[in-house]
């Protein structure tokens, strides 16, 4: 028993949380401002119609009546919902009342119309036209479908019997369409829920591999496709781009193997994050990272004398030796690609003179 009260009440009120919830609403949001705007601009044109063609019967146009509640209620609705975004006040809640409020606005106009032509014997269509409107742009979920079609339906069939005992209207048919509109309901929730699921998959799928094409494998800092993305960032900015060779590595890969090789790296690569930040460090390629700091180059060589310091007594498990790094750091200003190639170039050179210079 307790196991179907649950399923009905996930059925009516699927849980919907985080960024799924947020998009929904944004869907809703912006139909709402759409509907809205478009109501009032629609009967606009028509009051401008009605003062135009019908002046002299204006007092008594029913049409007049129906059109000026729909303008000023949208016109308002628009406008209020038009500040609520702009100030950034939507909330779950105020969500949930602005669609109840939109719905109840279109269909009371639907009513209005509809009542009208029921009383001149004629096909009561405005009403099944806008709650049909309101299903396709609106993302309701089932439990909300249910009540916010049938609410307007049964009221509106409610009135026609009040009136004449709905004569002429054909109930299985009236009810059938109902159903209809509220299977239309969600179907387009079950639809969009699959729809933004997904997209939603793609944008993470898409924020990992984004991620994953940026990082190095084996020391987890940003790769040389990562840096090249970068670029253009440091331009019109000063900075010092550094860079950094391990000394021999070939001859670590060559006594303790590529594993141990890698574990060097990624040594290396750690007291290069832990002095720079991980926004800082790139490796470039084999055992060459590129540094691009924008500190000043006092502030700059002291981290350098620390990462130094640091490489002296480091020990990787499983290597009995030294680590020791060669480095070659420029500062400049970049304002084109040029600049940053030129400034690489520089540190290069520096580099290999600093290796030349501090091994024996
Ligand atoms: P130098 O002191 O002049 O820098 O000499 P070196 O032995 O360090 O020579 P070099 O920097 O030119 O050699 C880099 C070597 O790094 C060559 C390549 O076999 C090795 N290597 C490149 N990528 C990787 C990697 O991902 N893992 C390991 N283990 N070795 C790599
Ligand atoms: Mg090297």
């Amino acid at each position: 028993m307790n196991g179907s009260i649950k399923k009905i009440k996930n059925f009516l009120l699927p849980a919907i949380d985080g960024e799924l919830r947020a998009e929904v609403e944004r869907i809703n949001t912006g139909s709402m401002l759409m509907i809205s705007l478009a109501g009032c601009l629609i009967e606009a044109i028509g009051l401008c119609a009605v003062l135009i063609f019908e002046r002299d019967t204006i007092t008594s146009s029913i049409s007049f009546g129906s059109m000026s509640f729909c303008f000023i209620c949208c016109a308002l609705f628009h406008l209020l919902l038009r500040f609520f975004v702009s100030k950034g006040v939507q909330s779950h809640n105020l969500i949930k009342l602005e669609v109840f409020l939109l719905f109840g606005i279109i269909s009371a106009w639907g009513m209005m119309v509809s009542y009208n032509h029921f009383r001149q014997g004629e096909q009561i269509l405005t009403l099944y036209a806008v709650i049909i409107c309101l299903i396709c742009t609106i993302v309701l979920r089932p439990v909300f479908s249910f009540l916010l079609v049938s609410l307007p339906f049964g009221i509106f069939f409610f009135i026609m019997y009040r009136f004449n005992g709905a004569h002429g209207v054909d109930v299985f048919n009236y009810i059938g369409l109902m159903l209809f509109c509220i299977y239309g309901s969600l179907a387009r929730y079950r639809v969009s829920f699959s729809l933004i699921k997904s997209k939603l998959e793609v944008k993470s799928l898409n924020a990992e591999l984004h991620r994953a094409a940026r990082t190095d494998i084996i020391t987890d800092v940003k790769n040389r496709y990562a840096l090249v993305d970068d670029a253009s960032s440091y331009e019109g900015r000063e900075i010092i781009l550094c860079v950094c060779d391990i000394d021999r590595f070939k001859r670590i890969n060559d006594r303790y193997g590529h594993d141990a090789g890698d574990s060097v790296i990624k040594a290396v690569a750690d007291v290069l994050v832990d002095n720079f930040g991980e926004n800082a460090v790139y490796r470039y390629g084999g055992d060459e990272f590129v540094i691009v700091s924008e500190s000043g180059k006092d502030e700059f060589d002291k981290k350098i004398d620390r990462v130094k310091s640091t490489l002296d007594i480091l020990s990787v498990e499983g290597i009995d030796e030294k680590i020791s790094c060669s480095f070659g750091s420029v500062k400049g200003s970049v304002s084109s690609e040029g600049d940053y190639d030129e400034l690489f170039r520089k540190a290069d050179v520096m580099m290999y003179a600093d290796k030349r210079d501090g091994r024996g």
